[in-house]
């Protein structure tokens, strides 16, 4: 007998690719899709629906998308769905179609709240190939109210988004072509979802926007952020251990900032602040503020406040224009600031941006060598200040566990306040296992690497799984 469609709930198979703004907007769908009574599934083969939210950020990561929504239009079974959600469906529609005939429908990186009604749409047209494309571009104008995600807290830790778009005129970067302009969201509903969050688990909460620090300048109210992380911070109990900042705004880090992030104990000090390079001259071109002496002073006074602070930004090797001159002063920025995490990049030039029209384009095989010429330089300073952590005692969120290579021997994974999730290091607790994940317990830190810290668990209590002991 024939099993009809209406005899089980509409399965859906959700991918996301790209950043953790990304995976905020999933869980939004998530959440949507499940209130509407759909189910997720573990396979792509199981679901009626595959829906891919899709990275548009740079080459490498469109083809990633491309790649993804091909291999799932090839496996694509009779009456299976595929929607195109997100940045690369908003930015590059017409290009998924015409790489991937087998997508059904589009959805637009701020209307991803209309999945149901894509999935409903789509549903009905079943049988007759009926293509969608759901509002790609939706109101500039119109303020951003999403929805309040469903809470998903992963090991402990959940994103909160507090915007999106973004003001800034990077030349090298399509988000705001695509995203729009910032549209902060409402401060009450962003403290209502940190409340949810906590309710659900969550002991970390990790602010993302594309820029968290110009927070509420579509209101007129530039520098909202401070009273944001005071409101998250009195409005939720002592569940929530952790706030951390990601992705701050060079001239956006205002003394405010600074004194509510070494105030309020739930605010770690740990900053994000993507910088793109270290040379004026550079910087200009990337129509980034160039002033470096702002920078200094920005460095200075948040380690003045937080001696203890943890700093990561990003840099871009190899931007058209880049001399070795250039390049030297990135060098020696990065000597000078001694930051604690570096992530690096070789420029890729994106259709339709300032940057990718610039002439002097450098040759890849010059941006490689720059990029391991910068990591030589990174590589002992983020060693040097892991081993600076040695003899401390720090909290550390227990994310999973393994065995070490060889010997077999169990292996704690766990970050501390140091470590953003997936973007930096882990804390490895060698001997040790059956911490259930999400747990914090504190870590006496043995041990340093590059990335990584080793340390052993001061452990109060037994945990149900496994009686643990000290070594
Ligand atoms: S601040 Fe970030 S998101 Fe905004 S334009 Fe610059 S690179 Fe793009």
């Amino acid at each position: 007998m024939t099993r009809k469609r209406e005899d089980h709930p509409t399965r859906y198979h959700l991918i996301t690719l790209g950043c953790p703004k990304n995976q905020v907007d999933s869980e939004g769908m998530e959440m949507l899709l499940q209130q509407a009574a759909m189910t997720s599934t573990e396979t792509p083969e199981e679901a009626d629906v595959l829906i891919v939210n899709t990275c548009g950020f740079l080459g490498a990561a469109k083809e990633e998308s491309i790649g993804v929504l091909q291999e799932l239009a090839q496996g694509k079974r009779s009456g299976q769905l595929l929607i195109a959600a997100g940045c690369m469906a908003q930015r590059d529609g017409e290009q998924v179609l015409a790489q991937v005939p087998g997508v059904d429908g589009l959805l637009g990186t701020r209307r991803w709240m209309e999945i149901v009604e894509l999935v409903r749409t789509l549903r009905g047209g079943q049988g007759k190939r009926q293509f969608q494309r759901y509002s790609l571009l939706g109101d500039p104008e119109e303020p951003f109210q999403a929805p309040v995600p469903r809470p998903q807290v992963v090991s402990g830790s959940a994103y909160l988004k507090i915007s999106d778009g973004c003001n800034a005129p990077c030349a090298f970067c399509t988000i705001p072509s695509f995203k729009g302009k910032l549209r902060s969201r409402p401060l009450e509903a962003v403290v209502d979802e940190a409340v949810a969050l906590v309710d659900a688990g969550a002991k970390e909460l990790v602010i993302v926007a594309q820029d968290t620090t110009d927070y509420g300048r579509d209101w007129g109210q530039p520098d909202s952020l401070p009273r944001l992380l005071n409101a998250i911070c009195q409005r939720t109990d002592d569940r929530l251990r952790w706030v951390r900042l990601m992705y701050a705004y060079p001239g956006h880090v205002s003394d405010a900032l600074i004194q509510v992030m070494a105030e309020q104990p739930k605010i770690v000090p740990y900053l994000d602040m993507p910088l793109q390079h270290g040379d004026p001259r550079t910087l200009r071109r990337m129509r980034r503020p160039s002033n470096l002496d702002m920078v200094h002073d920005h460095i200075r006074k948040l380690r003045a406040a937080m001696p203890d602070i943890t700093l990561r930004t990003t840099f871009i090797v190899g931007y058209p224009g880049e001399t070795e001159a250039e390049f030297q002063g990135l060098l020696d920025f990065v000597q000078a600031i001694q930051f604690d995490k570096v992530g690096a990049f070789p420029f890729s030039p994106e259709p339709g941006t300032p940057a990718a029209a610039l002439p002097d384009q450098v040759p890849e095989e010059v941006k490689a060598e720059r990029y391991a010429r910068l990591m030589e330089i990174q590589q002992p300073i983020s060693l040097a200040r892991n081993q600076a952590q040695v003899g401390r005692v720090l909290d550390v969120l227990v994310e999973g566990e393994g065995a070490i290579q060889g010997s077999g021997e169990p292996l704690l994974l766990g970050r501390s306040y140091r470590d953003a999730p997936e973007v930096d290091g882990l804390v490895l607790i060698p001997g040790f296992a059956g911490i259930p994940v999400g747990e914090m317990i504190q870590v006496h830190v043995t041990g340093a690497m590059e990335y990584d810290l080793v340390g052993e668990p001061l452990l109060e209590r037994t945990f149900s799984s496994r009686t643990l002991e000290l070594k």
